[in-house]
């Protein structure tokens, strides 16, 4: 038997606009359209808001599930989100790489001069990559979005080698931190958005709040209108009609919207438009895949808030960075305890078994950057996220939101893989409804 149309039973709850999943960019999204005074309802699937950036809390431990940080810098984080609420906690800028048997600090030398010292005179690096580094920061710090755009479109590997930088540097520095960032080691990712993210680093800080990261998806969901955010509402069910959208829950709520937002990702995008789109209009993103797992420790392993990278690569283990969190904002742990982030890049186990052999070839690597303290640690958690970035091949100018069969599209997936895309694109979709001019790049 068929299922039952929504058209079918008992009516539906008018409002002007229906948005779909509340992470960043169904709330970016719902903001604007009640700050304009639309009724909108923004369905979520789950029992909060936030989508792939949640906290959990585990005996007295604050748990992001996956290490994530924001970038200070980003231009829309900063138009919209409260930072002095947020009490911000920041990295040291730079990195301590892990390489050959000892940590070196790469410093950024602009900005902590003292500490630049070591990467100066640190023989490990060659002069001729010193000296493109300082190039490239001088040229990303007077980056525009022109420039940007004027740039071929290459991978960020390729761009590094055609600027002149050794292997050594690449593997040792740009692969374990941007493949951190961008979430796959090969660095397959644009150029274009590599040197838009690098002049954000340049110009900002990497940093959480306080009480951890999903206090940005609960800032943002405490401006809605009471009633606004729906949990535990997934829809399952979406149809046209000449009086407008039909939109059902799997707990048999429906709406009638006269404009539809999809924010879910990409994949459940798809899936829930596979009646109302035309069949292969959008290609399969691939999706970065990435595992945390955190460990509780009576002691940090190093005595700073700053990014540990591996420099030997995956043959050294499987952890690409790590971060003592405890060290970046006190709150991360309870008094007396550190929390150790250890991350990988490229892998989400499926099942307990492969987590495990993942765990304890963590420990194993861990145990030969810090010794035997490290079989004291406990595991608090482990985070697997297989859909955790959509890959950035390519970085195009977004200048407003994609309407696919009717229907606003918003996300990261359709901007940049990013906290900045994903909020720009629910900006972008408001603007598309709301009828406003809008501007924006990433
Ligand atoms: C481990 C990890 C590390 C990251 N690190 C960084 C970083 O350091 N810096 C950075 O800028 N970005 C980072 N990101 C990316 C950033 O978190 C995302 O780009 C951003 O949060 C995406 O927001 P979104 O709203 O587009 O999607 P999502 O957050 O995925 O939100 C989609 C929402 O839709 C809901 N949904 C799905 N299906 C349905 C349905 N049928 N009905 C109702 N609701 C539904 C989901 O539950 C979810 O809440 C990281 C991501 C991960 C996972």
């Amino acid at each position: 038997m068929g299922q039952m149309s929504l058209l079918d039973s008992q009516p539906p709850e008018p409002v002007d606009v229906v948005i779909v999943g509340a992470g960043l960019a169904g709330l970016a999204c719902a903001q604007q359209i009640a700050a304009a005074g639309m009724s909108v309802r923004l369905l979520e699937a789950a029992s909060a808001p936030g989508g792939r950036i949640r906290t959990d809390q585990v005996d007295g431990f604050l748990l992001d599930r996956g290490f994530q940080v924001l970038l200070t810098e980003y231009p829309e984080a900063q138009s919209i989100l409260d930072y002095e609420s947020l009490k911000l906690r920041q990295f040291l800028p730079g990195a301590l790489v892990r390489q050959a048997g000892s940590f070196h600090r790469f410093a950024d030398p602009f900005r902590e001069p003292a500490k630049a010292l070591g990467f100066l005179f640190d023989s490990i690096v060659p002069l001729r990559d010193k000296l493109l580094v300082a190039r490239l920061r001088s040229e990303c710090l007077h980056l525009t979005t022109e420039r940007v755009f004027a740039s071929e479109e290459e991978s960020t590997r390729e761009y590094l080698r055609r600027f002149g930088f050794s292997p050594f540097i690449t593997e040792r520095f740009f692969q374990p931190l941007f493949g951190g960032v961008f979430l796959e080691r090969n660095l397959s990712t644009s150029a274009r958005w590599f040197r838009w993210l690098f002049s954000i680093f340049a110009r900002g800080h990497a940093a959480v709040p306080r009480l951890g990261m999903e206090r940005l998806p609960q800032q943002l969901a405490a401006r809605l209108p009471d009633q606004t955010l729906r949990l535990n509402s997934s829809v399952t069910q979406l149809e046209k009609s000449e009086n407008g959208w039909f939109v059902g829950t799997e707990s048999g709520a429906k709406y009638l919207a006269k404009r539809l937002v999809m924010a879910t990702p990409e994949p459940q995008t798809r899936l829930l438009m596979a009646s109302l789109r035309t069949p292969g209009v959008a290609p399969n993103r691939v999706w970065n895949r990435t595992t945390t797992i955190y460990y509780a420790a009576s002691h940090a392993p190093v005595d700073e808030p700053v990014v540990v990278l591996n420099g030997d690569g995956p043959s050294a283990g499987p952890v690409n960075h790590l971060a003592v969190m405890s060290l970046v904002s006190a709150d991360y742990a309870p008094p007396g305890a550190h929390l150790v982030c250890a991350n990988i890049v490229g892998a989400a186990p499926e099942s307990d078994e492969a987590m495990q052999k993942l765990e304890s070839e963590v420990r194993a690597q861990m145990r030969r950057w810090f010794g035997d303290p490290v079989n004291r640690w406990n595991v608090l958690a482990g985070y697997p996220v297989a859909h955790a970035l959509p890959m950035q091949t390519s970085l195009q100018p977004f200048h407003s939101a994609p309407v696919d069969s009717g229907v606003l599209i918003c996300g990261d997936h359709v901007a940049s893989s990013s906290i900045q895309g994903a909020l720009v694109s629910g900006r972008m979709a408001a603007a598309r409804i709301l009828d406003t001019s809008a501007q924006s790049h990433f």
